[in-house]
C-alpha cells in the first residue's frame, strides 16, 4: 500500500512527485508515454525554459526524481481505477494492480482537429500550425498567419495583430457577418471565403488550397476539440464542468475524497477555461501533491 499514486508523468504529475518525494510519501508515478504536446519540438512562454524540447524537461524531472527514495517512477499503461480514499486499487495493462491511499490523475488531454486533409500531419510535424499564440505565436512573426475556420478568428487575429505581419482567416464555408468582418478589417485581416481543400507543406511555409486557389502562408492556427485522455474520471464518478475538465478546488481536490486531479485534465470552477500550460500544470502538480500531503496527516 503506498502513500500515493500519481498516474501521468508529464509536467503536472512529475511535480507532484517531487512535491511528495521531498515529504518522504511512497509514491509510484504510472507514465504510458503520451503527452499532449508529443507534436511541439520546443516548447516556450516557461521562464528559463523558454525553447526547451519537452522532452528534455520531462527527463530532468525524471532525473531530479531519481534522488528521492521513496519515489518508483514506471512507465506502464494504466486500465481501471477503483476503490475509495485509503484503499484505492491502480489496474495496469500489464495485468498487476498496484494499491494506494490517494490517488492524484495528471492524464491530460487529447487532441482532435479540424478534418480538412493535411492538417493532421502538418499539426503532427509541429511547426507550422499551431492553436495556442502563447505557446507558438511569436514563431510566426512577420508572416502572413491564417486561421482556419471564423469561429474563434475574432480572438485568435486581435491576439496576433502585433505580432503577424497580417492575418488571413480561411472561413472554411463559416459565415461571417458584417460586424466580424468590420472587427477582423480594423486588425488588417483578409477573409477567404470557400470550403478549404487541403494544406500542404510549401518552401518554408505552407499552402492553403481553397476551392482551385492556394492561400499561401507563414503559419496556421487552427482549433482542436480536447478531450480527457484517459477513463479515469469516468470510472472514479468525479464532477466534470461543461469544458470537459474535472472539477477541482484550488488545491485539486475533486468531488471524490481521496482523489486529486492536475494539469490540463482538471478545471477550477473559478477560471473561465482550463489552463493549458505547461507550467501552470507543474504549478497545479505541487498543489495537487501538497494538499496529498495534508490529506494523509
Ligand atoms: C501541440 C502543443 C504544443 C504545446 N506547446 C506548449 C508550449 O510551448 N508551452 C506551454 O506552456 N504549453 C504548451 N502546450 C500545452 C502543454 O502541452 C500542456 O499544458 C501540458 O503538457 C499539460 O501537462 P499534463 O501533465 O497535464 O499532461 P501531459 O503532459 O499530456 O501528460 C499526460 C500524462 O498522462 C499519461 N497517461 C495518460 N493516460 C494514461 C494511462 N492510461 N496510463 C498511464 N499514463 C497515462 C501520459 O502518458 C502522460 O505521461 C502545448 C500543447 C500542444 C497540444
Amino acid at each position: 500500500m503506498r502513500d500515493v499514486i500519481i498516474i501521468g508523468g508529464g509536467p503536472a504529475g512529475l511535480q507532484a512527485a517531487l512535491t511528495l518525494g521531498r515529504l518522504h510519501r511512497s509514491v509510484l508515478l504510472l507514465d504510458a508515454g503520451s503527452y499532449r504536446n508529443d507534436p511541439a519540438a520546443h516548447m516556450h512562454n516557461f521562464l528559463a525554459q523558454d525553447g526547451t524540447p519537452p522532452a528534455e524537461l520531462r527527463e530532468a524531472a525524471r532525473s531530479d526524481l531519481a534522488a528521492y527514495d521513496t519515489v518508483e517512477v514506471r512507465a506502464a499503461a494504466v486500465d481501471r481505477v477503483s476503490g475509495v480514499a485509503d484503499d484505492f486499487a491502480v489496474h495496469l495493462a500489464d495485468g498487476s494492480v498496484e494499491r494506494s491511499r490517494r490517488i492524484i490523475l495528471a492524464t491530460g488531454l487529447r487532441d482532435e482537429v479540424p478534418d480538412v486533409p493535411g492538417v493532421d500531419e502538418l499539426w503532427r510535424e509541429g511547426d507550422l500550425v499551431a492553436h495556442c499564440p502563447f505557446c507558438h505565436g511569436h514563431e510566426m512573426a512577420g508572416q502572413v498567419v491564417g486561421v482556419l475556420g471564423a469561429e474563434r478568428a475574432g480572438h485568435l487575429v486581435a491576439m496576433m495583430a502585433p505580432v503577424a505581419a497580417s492575418m488571413v482567416v480561411l472561413a472554411d464555408g463559416e459565415p461571417v457577418d458584417e460586424d466580424a468582418r468590420a472587427f477582423l478589417a480594423a486588425r488588417g485581416a483578409s477573409v477567404v471565403e470557400g470550403k478549404v481543400e487541403r494544406v500542404e507543406r510549401s518552401g518554408a511555409g505552407l499552402v492553403a488550397v481553397v476551392e482551385g486557389e492556394p492561400v499561401a502562408l507563414g503559419g496556421l492556427f487552427v482549433g482542436p476539440t480536447s478531450h480527457q485522455a484517459a477513463p479515469f474520471a469516468e470510472q472514479l464518478g468525479l464532477a466534470t464542468l461543461p469544458s470537459g475538465g474535472v472539477e477541482v478546488d484550488v488545491m485539486g481536490r475533486t468531488s471524490v475524497d481521496g482523489v486529486l486531479a492536475a494539469g490540463d485534465m482538471a478545471h477550477e470552477a473559478s477560471l473561465p477555461m482550463a489552463l493549458a500550460a505547461v507550467l501552470v500544470a507543474a504549478a497545479s502538480g505541487l498543489k495537487a501533491g501538497a494538499a496529498c500531503v495534508q490529506s494523509l496527516l
